[in-house]
């Protein structure tokens, strides 16, 4: 079993999007996939049609419960959706409390982790997608993930919240016995615009060691997926972005070479 975080303090990067179209193309190919939403605004859980408002127990329990009732509970809050092979672990909007209630108290930074171990082998891949905001939450993604899938908007604002985030990571890292690789991806890359491109120099130029040699292009059908309630990948192989996300997937997954391809206009 191998769990990724996908994290960014800025919003609409795409990290819900990627979490859930590398969970779909992963359930494709005949994988059990854990989705874990700890996103308090729950835009993954109401992507498969579960109301972040009412819906118990999720995240937000496992905050709540001793370490004994752990499993008993984890295993109600998973829920399947309607793709075979592929479950939520979902967010409710009281999550945005936890940090007020929980933030100082010792042994809350873990229970993540501890509540993912005890699935054993029921799911062949995990991505956790994370909320905008440095907290609890996101101490909990960090420290149950064994990659950190970081999206950067390939627009000039977008890069200085990378460095925010991977002063983040630096930070919560220390915390960890070892340090958590992490890949940086482009995301909502339009090549036709200057801008686009220029950040991505910027990005070549400055993060080489942890880019991904791809990018995720602009697509529109991912809208048209999110109407659906399904991964784009459920209903195309040939989308554009499903073609980049394959690739992505094949890199995290140690099975594409790291090759850097040309940057295609339109
Ligand atoms: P985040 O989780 O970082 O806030 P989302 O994944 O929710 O970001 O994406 C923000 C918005 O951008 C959503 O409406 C989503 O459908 C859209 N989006 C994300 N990635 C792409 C893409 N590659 N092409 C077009 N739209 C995208
Ligand atoms: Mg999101």
């Amino acid at each position: 079993m191998k769990a990724w975080a996908v994290a960014n303090q800025k919003g609409g990067v795409g990290k819900t999007t990627t979490a859930i179209t590398l969970a779909g193309l992963l359930t494709g190919r005949g994988q059990r996939v854990l989705l874990v939403d700890l996103d308090p605004h729950g835009s993954l859980t109401a992507y498969f049609r579960f109301d972040p408002e009412s819906i118990e127990p999720g995240v937000y329990q496992l905050f709540q419960t001793s370490p004994e009732q752990l499993p008993e509970l984890l295993d109600r809050a998973i829920r399947p959706t309607s793709v075979d092979g592929l479950y939520v672990l979902p967010a409710s909007t009281a999550m945005a409390t936890l940090d007020r209630q929980l933030g100082a108290r010792a042994g809350m930074g873990r229970i993540l982790a501890q509540a993912l171990a005890t699935l054993g082998s029921r799911f062949d891949g995990i991505l956790i997608d994370c909320p905008p905001t440095l907290g609890v939450l996101m101490v909990n993604a960090l420290g149950a993930c064994d990659q950190l899938i970081i999206p950067v908007q390939t627009e000039f604002l977008a890069i200085k919240g990378l460095e925010r985030m991977l002063r983040t990571l630096d930070m919560i890292a220390r915390a960890r016995k070892e340090p958590l690789p992490y890949l940086v991806v482009p995301t909502l890359f339009d090549a036709r615009t200057h801008a686009a491109r220029e950040a991505l120099e910027q990005l070549r130029s400055q993060y080489a060691a942890h880019l991904w040699s791809g990018v995720i292009p602009v697509d529109t059908q991912l809208r048209e997926a999110s109407r659906k309630g399904l991964p784009l990948p459920m209903l195309t192989r040939s989308a554009r972005s499903v073609v980049a996300y394959a690739s992505l997937l094949d890199c995290l997954l140690g099975e594409a070479p790291a090759a850097v391809p040309a940057v295609q206009s339109a």
